[in-house]
Protein backbone atom coordinates (compact mmCIF):
# COMPACT_ATOMS: atom_id res chain seq x y z
CA UNK A 1 0.00 0.00 0.00
CA UNK A 2 1.59 3.44 -0.75
CA UNK A 3 2.29 5.57 2.05
CA UNK A 4 0.01 8.32 1.08
CA UNK A 5 -3.38 5.99 1.05
CA UNK A 6 -2.07 4.33 4.45
CA UNK A 7 -1.65 8.08 6.14
CA UNK A 8 -4.86 8.54 4.77
CA UNK A 9 -6.46 5.23 5.76
CA UNK A 10 -5.03 5.90 9.33
CA UNK A 11 -6.84 9.50 9.40
CA UNK A 12 -10.04 8.34 8.49
CA UNK A 13 -10.30 5.72 11.18
CA UNK A 14 -8.54 8.32 13.79
CA UNK A 15 -11.97 10.49 12.79
CA UNK A 16 -14.15 7.62 12.56
CA UNK A 17 -12.97 6.61 16.05
CA UNK A 18 -13.26 10.22 17.55
CA UNK A 19 -16.99 10.64 15.96
CA UNK A 20 -18.42 7.14 17.41
CA UNK A 21 -15.87 7.41 20.39
CA UNK A 22 -18.36 5.80 23.22
CA UNK A 23 -20.66 3.44 20.86
CA UNK A 24 -17.88 1.87 20.01
CA UNK A 25 -16.33 1.89 23.54
CA UNK A 26 -19.68 0.75 24.57
CA UNK A 27 -19.95 -1.51 22.00
CA UNK A 28 -16.84 -3.38 22.86
CA UNK A 29 -17.28 -3.56 26.40
CA UNK A 30 -20.77 -4.83 26.01
CA UNK A 31 -19.21 -7.96 23.37
CA UNK A 32 -16.11 -8.72 25.39
CA UNK A 33 -16.14 -12.23 25.65
CA UNK A 34 -17.94 -12.78 22.32
CA UNK A 35 -14.93 -11.08 20.25
CA UNK A 36 -12.24 -12.91 22.41
CA UNK A 37 -13.14 -15.68 21.18
CA UNK A 38 -14.04 -14.65 18.14
CA UNK A 39 -10.31 -13.54 17.67
CA UNK A 40 -9.00 -16.59 19.27
CA UNK A 41 -11.00 -18.75 16.52
CA UNK A 42 -10.09 -16.64 13.75
CA UNK A 43 -6.32 -16.87 14.88
CA UNK A 44 -6.34 -20.24 14.85
CA UNK A 45 -7.70 -20.74 12.01
CA UNK A 46 -5.81 -17.82 9.76
CA UNK A 47 -2.51 -18.58 11.99
CA UNK A 48 -0.14 -19.46 8.99
CA UNK A 49 -1.46 -16.69 6.69
CA UNK A 50 -1.34 -13.81 9.37
CA UNK A 51 2.52 -14.86 10.48
CA UNK A 52 2.89 -14.96 6.43
CA UNK A 53 1.35 -11.81 6.06
CA UNK A 54 3.03 -10.01 9.50
CA UNK A 55 6.22 -11.07 7.69
CA UNK A 56 6.10 -10.15 4.41
CA UNK A 57 5.03 -6.46 6.34
CA UNK A 58 8.41 -6.38 8.06
CA UNK A 59 10.00 -7.30 5.26
CA UNK A 60 9.17 -4.59 3.37
CA UNK A 61 8.41 -2.07 5.99
CA UNK A 62 10.39 -2.19 8.51
CA UNK A 63 14.37 -2.74 8.97
CA UNK A 64 16.93 -3.94 12.17
CA UNK A 65 20.35 -2.40 12.42
CA UNK A 66 22.87 -3.58 15.17
CA UNK A 67 21.51 -0.18 17.18
CA UNK A 68 18.09 0.74 15.83
CA UNK A 69 15.31 -0.57 14.50
CA UNK A 70 13.12 2.06 11.29
CA UNK A 71 9.06 1.20 10.90
CA UNK A 72 6.71 2.14 8.19
CA UNK A 73 9.51 2.78 5.71
CA UNK A 74 9.29 1.82 1.94
CA UNK A 75 12.30 -0.47 0.92
CA UNK A 76 13.13 -1.12 -2.79
CA UNK A 77 11.21 -3.73 -3.73
CA UNK A 78 12.25 -7.38 -2.83
CA UNK A 79 13.71 -9.42 -5.66
CA UNK A 80 11.17 -11.29 -7.65
CA UNK A 81 13.31 -14.36 -7.70
CA UNK A 82 15.06 -13.89 -4.63
CA UNK A 83 18.36 -13.49 -5.82
CA UNK A 84 21.19 -11.38 -4.24
CA UNK A 85 21.21 -8.05 -6.51
CA UNK A 86 24.96 -8.14 -6.78
CA UNK A 87 26.26 -11.42 -7.00
CA UNK A 88 22.85 -12.92 -8.59
CA UNK A 89 23.00 -16.28 -6.30
CA UNK A 90 19.38 -17.46 -4.81
CA UNK A 91 19.53 -17.87 -0.90
CA UNK A 92 17.36 -19.94 0.71
CA UNK A 93 17.16 -17.98 4.03
CA UNK A 94 15.70 -14.81 2.32
CA UNK A 95 18.19 -11.71 1.43
CA UNK A 96 18.74 -8.87 3.62
CA UNK A 97 18.15 -5.17 3.63
CA UNK A 98 21.87 -3.29 2.67
CA UNK A 99 21.57 0.53 3.61
CA UNK A 100 24.42 2.70 4.00
CA UNK A 101 22.49 6.20 5.22
CA UNK A 102 20.30 6.14 8.50
CA UNK A 103 18.60 9.71 7.36
CA UNK A 104 17.48 7.49 4.28
CA UNK A 105 16.83 4.19 5.22
CA UNK A 106 14.88 3.20 1.99
CA UNK A 107 17.66 3.50 0.13
CA UNK A 108 19.55 0.22 0.16
CA UNK A 109 19.52 -3.16 -1.69
CA UNK A 110 18.59 -6.82 -1.80
CA UNK A 111 21.81 -8.81 -0.52
CA UNK A 112 22.61 -12.68 0.08
CA UNK A 113 25.17 -13.08 3.18
CA UNK A 114 28.28 -13.11 1.51
CA UNK A 115 28.06 -9.76 -0.60
CA UNK A 116 26.05 -8.02 2.49
CA UNK A 117 29.84 -9.05 4.99
CA UNK A 118 31.54 -7.37 1.72
CA UNK A 119 29.63 -4.11 1.66
CA UNK A 120 29.99 -3.72 5.15
CA UNK A 121 33.40 -4.14 4.71
CA UNK A 122 33.70 -1.17 2.13
CA UNK A 123 31.41 1.09 4.13
CA UNK A 124 33.84 1.00 6.83
CA UNK A 125 37.12 1.06 5.33
CA UNK A 126 38.50 1.74 1.96
CA UNK A 127 39.20 -0.44 -0.92
CA UNK A 128 42.84 0.39 -0.37
CA UNK A 129 42.72 -0.80 3.30
CA UNK A 130 40.88 -3.92 2.50
CA UNK A 131 43.38 -4.80 0.02
CA UNK A 132 45.83 -4.30 2.25
CA UNK A 133 44.25 -6.75 4.92
CA UNK A 134 43.77 -9.40 2.13
CA UNK A 135 47.20 -9.32 0.91
CA UNK A 136 48.58 -9.25 4.92
CA UNK A 137 46.14 -12.37 5.62
CA UNK A 138 46.97 -14.74 2.15
CA UNK A 139 50.99 -13.91 3.15
CA UNK A 140 50.38 -14.76 6.99
CA UNK A 141 48.56 -17.53 5.79
CA UNK A 142 51.21 -18.97 4.02
CA UNK A 143 53.85 -18.34 6.86
CA UNK A 144 51.27 -20.25 9.32
CA UNK A 145 51.07 -23.00 6.43
CA UNK A 146 54.88 -23.67 6.22
CA UNK A 147 55.58 -23.33 9.48
CA UNK A 148 53.30 -26.56 10.32
CA UNK A 149 55.44 -29.52 9.92
ZN1 LIG B 1 25.44 -12.01 -3.24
Amino acid sequence: MPYKDREKMLEHSREYYQKHKERIREYYKKNKERLKEYWKLYYQKNKEKLLNHAREHRRVHALHTTNKIFRNINKRPYPKDGNCEICGKYQLKGLAYHHWNDNYPELGMWLCFFCHQIVEGVEKKSLKTILKLLKTYLILKRKINKSWK
